[in-house]
């Protein structure tokens, strides 16, 4: 996977579809990333003793890698990464303009 923790990335697919935001986590065995306040599902959560309230929490849950492209500044939208060498240095480059992600 190209896309790492703390990337910025905007959103293809789903509910969340067009939002920018940020990379939280990443799961590449299942290729599934975290990405703050995307994909949020709110869950009961079940009071644990008598006389606390049962309440609900927000939180975001994994979402296909492939529903995000990574964000470029430059170009103001999403772009595809590509490798680029530069001093013996392997970084991500902007698929258009060539900037580093
Ligand atoms: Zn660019």
């Amino acid at each position: 996977m190209t896309i790492k923790k703390g990337d910025n990335i905007i959103v293809l697919a789903g509910k969340d579809k067009g939002k920018k935001s940020k990379i939280v986590r990443v799961f590449p065995k299942s290729g599934k990333v975290l990405v703050e306040a995307v994909n949020v599902v709110k869950k009961h959560q079940k009071k644990r003793k008598e006389g606390e309230k049962g309440q609900v929490v927000s939180r975001p849950m994994p979402i296909d890698v492939s529903n995000v492209l990574l964000f470029c500044a430059k170009c103001d939208k999403g772009s595809r990464a590509k490798a680029s060498i530069v001093n013996s240095k392997k970084l991500r480059v902007c698929y258009k303009c060539s900037s580093e992600f």
